[in-house]
């Protein structure tokens, strides 16, 4: 992959990596078409990272599909496709990791304790391995794509990040790699998770901006669902992910919430129409 890359670089060309764990889906594949818009070659990578799964968490029985994936990834105009297995990526003696202060704990950070310890490093690595003048993330996991930023902010590195739109079912549940654990009865339950951000989303035209008052309404839809549990439901800045007051400033929505076994995450980003204006954007 490095030989690859080398010669990519000699030849002064833009290099856009998209990295993934497989299982694709048309979520990934949006990322591929946005990267070979600005960037040829484009590689992808697929490597479950053991690293990212905690000792409780589905690893070994993460989706793994990678025959429909590589031919995927060549329907899409992928040119590389870099797949390492875990000894290649962690040889013994490994011992060397990336992690972002306060950002990596809260939320996601804190329901998986060294979960974005896990993301950062073996984001670094491949940003190492490939060293692309673009990488590409999705949105739907905000926090992630946001300590990303921050890790390249602070390390220096010499990769611009891309951060693009979540794409949804019909119905509006966001495409996830762990979508294929729901049953079908599941699969119906897990649509309270786009209808919860909707439901925040009517409360704040309607002029509400307190958070407690729009985490109440979230807990009220997801409360309505029974097979759904609530991890969190939180309204926090979309720079800090510390908790906000009052929506004034760019926002993120942000729900983790368990139907039956599977753990599923989903946001709203909420910003001012123009600075200061009491109009909000809403992107799902
Ligand atoms: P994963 O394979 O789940 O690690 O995801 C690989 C990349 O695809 C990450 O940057 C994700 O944020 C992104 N991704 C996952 N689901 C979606 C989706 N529904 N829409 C857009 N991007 C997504």
């Amino acid at each position: 992959m490095k030989e690859a890359a080398r010669q990519a670089r000699a030849e002064s060309r833009i290099i856009g990596l998209v990295p993934t764990m497989g299982a694709l889906h048309a979520g990934h594949l949006s990322l591929m078409e946005r990267a070979r818009r600005e960037c040829s070659p484009v590689i992808a990578s697929i490597f479950v990272n053991p690293k990212q799964f905690g000792p409780k968490e589905d690893f070994s029985k993460y989706p793994r599909t990678f025959e429909s994936d590589s031919e995927k990834l060549q329907g899409a105009g992928v040119d590389f496709l870099f797949a390492p297995e875990p000894r290649e990526i962690y040889p013994d003696g490994f011992a060397t990791y990336v992690n972002v202060d306060g950002l990596s704990d809260r939320l996601e950070g804190r329901s998986r304790p060294g979960h974005f310890r896990g993301v950062t490093t073996i984001v670094m690595k491949l940003l190492q391995i490939v060293q692309p003048n673009l990488v590409y993330f999705g949105r739907k996991d905000a926090q992630q794509s946001r300590l990303i930023t921050q890790m390249a902010r602070d390390l220096n590195l010499d990769t611009e990040i891309v951060v693009c739109p979540p794409v949804r079912e019909s119905d509006g549940l966001a495409l996830s790699s762990r979508n294929v654990y729901l049953n079908a009865e599941e699969r119906k339950a897990a649509i309270v998770l786009y209808h919860a951000l909707e439901a925040a989303k009517r409360e704040l035209n309607a002029g509400v901006r307190d958070a407690l008052q729009l985490q109440a309404v979230l807990h009220r839809t997801l409360g309505a669902e029974r097979h759904a549990r609530v991890d969190y439901a939180e309204v926090v800045d979309a720079e800090s992910f510390e908790p906000v007051v009052r929506v004034s400033k760019p926002c993120y929505v942000l729900l983790a919430v368990f139907i039956g076994k599977t753990r599923l995450i989903d946001n709203l980003y909420i910003e001012p129409k123009s600075p200061g204006s009491e109009g909000l954007v809403f992107h799902f």
